[in-house]
């Protein structure tokens, strides 16, 4: 039996919309998929996250998949204003694309919104919620503002077991430099770790062979 409820559900790529679907389909709510995603850079990239969305988790499930205005022009206006400002532009980028959700769900008759991001930790989530919230409130709808990171784990193992494209970006231009300068800062403290390792383990032979003397 439905809720009742009636949901568009901003979705931002197919491995985080695993588990947000799975739950929602298992609470009968009735809802559609919002990509509406404007930040994600290049144009490839983004045909590539909807590509992957539309294969591995709204045709297995049968959900309707819509498609936002792909207008990076738009989020080049309203979001890389702020640069650097890692919170700020991503609150900005955040209001622009549940802003986009918001206003397709009342022109379409569904009365809650919700998104897929809360899946990720490695976004802003009390940003998201308060954005989600707020996006609502405009349009006069309610809002399904739900953590998911809990489920993070195992969408990564199903995207994974499904050999589904896993980017290993955000999204939009700035975030490309981000993670890549993330990946040299966690692969520098690997190698380091590595480093005082070995020199212990030398310290350990050398102290042994001084004993058998
Ligand atoms: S890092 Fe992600 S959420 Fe933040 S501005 Fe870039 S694409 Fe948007």
């Amino acid at each position: 039996m439905s809720s009742g409820t009636r949901m568009l559900l901003h979705a931002c790529c197919g491995p985080c919309s695993l588990e947000p679907t799975r739950i929602f389909a298992q609470e009968d709510v009735e809802f559609s998929i919002h990509y509406a995603n404007s930040n994600i850079f290049p144009p490839e990239e983004y045909e590539h996250r909807l590509s992957t969305l539309r294969e591995h988790v709204c045709d297995p499930q049968d959900i309707e998949l819509i498609e936002g205005d792909y207008d990076p022009s738009a989020w080049e206006r309203e979001v890389a204003v702020y640069g650097t400002d890692r919170e700020a532009r991503c609150r900005a980028c955040y209001r622009l694309r549940f802003e986009e959700t918001a206003r397709e769900a009342k022109k379409r008759g569904f009365d809650t919104i919700s998104t897929t991001l809360t899946i990720s930790p490695y976004q802003l989530t009390d940003v998201i919620l308060e954005e989600l919230e707020a996006a609502a409130a405009r349009h006069g709808l309610n809002v399904d503002a739900r953590d998911f990171r809990d489920r993070y784990q195992e969408a990564t193992r199903i995207s994974r077991e499904k050999g589904m494209y896993r980017q290993n970006y955000c999204g939009c231009r700035f975030s490309i430099a981000e993670a890549q300068a993330q990946r040299e800062a966690a692969k520098m403290q690997r190698d380091q770790e590595k480093h005082i390792r070995h020199v212990a383990l030398l310290c350990m032979a050398a102290e042994g062979v001084r004993t058998q003397k």
